[in-house]
């Protein structure tokens, strides 16, 4: 299933990508050394997105994580990466086809260095980043990602449950610095994620901090005291929202409650502001329907003290037929209004240090 929608994805994304070079540069990737995420299948990839690299390196539900953080399938797809092949990630992954990876000879630290000078395949030491992406539940019908879902399959609780068991045994999570908890999905909705918040035994990973991605639409007062002493592990919020009016927020979050959101995120800036958090963000999908509202969402994103007010170009996540995706996709040159958009982008506002415009939004201003 999600082979087929990754073949899809990749389609569309064979028509940007260049090569793994940059100015005659090879490129390095770290990802396949530090990232460990599963998806709801139980299926391992080192890599941030489920979505960009296309081989598994093994199964939680069939076998022990420490198999598969060294497995053949793993040493094969670093090797790749030293060699500057690429053969297993998606060529749709935005590090590639906007070329944001550093120069291989560029890479700093001893430990990198390692790895590309003596092509070190296995690691020592587990995941720095543990990504267990494994429920698809939620409580909106977003249009964006309605295709992605659908093709995780069910919703079924006790295989994630299952792979949070394997990801708890055998210390795993020993040289993890980050556990990110976030989509496919609306964590806070899901009790597999729920229970392992509550219920785990962090103690013996004293530098595990928890980055939170959600919609926001459950987090108050009351999931906060539900985590007990693990929401003192959380460093990082960081809210998908789309909109800043009730009524684009209504037409990009089906289901959401404007006035519910903004009470949580009230109850979330003040939990950075008595430091109980680390980082706030705030982000927004921009689209043709949207990107008039990116303004006001900046002044929204500031009078909540956000650390950070995300923007992203929208992907196609094979929602989309073809012809509606380049009806949607304003950041595209070839997008009719693309003009009036980069005007719009064209504003000092937007030089904010808090503002993330992420490539090829930023690109934009730049053509
Ligand atoms: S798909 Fe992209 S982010 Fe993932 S390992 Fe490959 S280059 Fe790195
Ligand atoms: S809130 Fe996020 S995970 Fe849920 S439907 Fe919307 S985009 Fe998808």
């Amino acid at each position: 299933m999600l082979a087929t929608l990754k073949k899809k994805f990749s389609a569309f994304a064979k028509n940007h990508f260049g090569n793994n070079k940059k100015g005659g540069k090879q490129l390095f990737c770290s990802q396949p050394w530090e990232f460990f995420t599963v998806n709801p299948e139980g299926d391992v990839y080192p890599c941030r997105c489920l979505m960009w690299g296309n081989k598994s390196i093994g199964n939680l539900l069939k076998q022990n994580p420490w198999e598969i953080w060294n497995s053949n399938e793993a040493q094969r797809i670093r090797m790749s990466i030293v060699k500057g092949a690429f053969t297993y990630c998606n060529k749709d992954c935005p590090y590639l086809e906007f070329k944001l990876l550093p120069d291989k000879e560029q890479v700093h630290g001893s430990f990198y260095r390692t790895i590309i000078s003596d092509k070190k395949l296995t690691l020592d030491c587990g995941p720095r980043v543990v990504f267990p992406a494994v429920d698809r539940a939620c409580n909106l019908q977003c249009e964006y990602c309605s295709e992605i879902r659908k093709n995780l399959g069910p919703v079924l609780p006790q295989r994630a449950h299952r792979i949070y068991q394997s990801l708890s045994t055998d210390a795993f999570l020993k040289d993890a610095h980050f556990l990110l908890i976030g989509g496919p999905g609306e964590p806070l909705v899901s009790q597999s994620h729920l229970l392992f918040l509550e219920n785990t035994d962090f103690s013996m990973y004293p530098q595990l901090k928890i980055k939170l991605f959600t919609n926001g639409l459950l987090l108050n007062v009351q999931l906060w005291q539900r985590l007990g002493r693990n929401c003192k592990l959380i460093s990082e919020i960081s809210i998908s929202i789309d909109a800043a009016t009730e009524h684009m927020y209504k037409r990009m979050r089906p289901g959401g409650d404007w006035h519910a959101l903004l009470e949580n995120l009230r109850f979330i800036s003040q939990l950075r502001k008595d430091g109980r958090v680390d980082q706030f963000a705030v982000s927004f999908v921009v689209q043709n329907d949207n990107y008039k509202e990116m303004k006001k969402f900046v002044e929204m994103g500031k009078q909540l003290q956000c650390d950070c007010i995300k923007f992203t170009h929208l992907i196609n996540f094979g929602t989309f037929s073809e012809s509606e995706y380049k009806q949607k996709a304003i950041h595209k040159k070839t997008h009719p209004e693309n003009k009036e958009f980069t005007r719009y982008l064209d504003d000092p506002m937007f030089d904010d240090p808090r503002i993330r415009l992420r490539t090829p939004l930023r690109a934009g201003l730049q053509q």
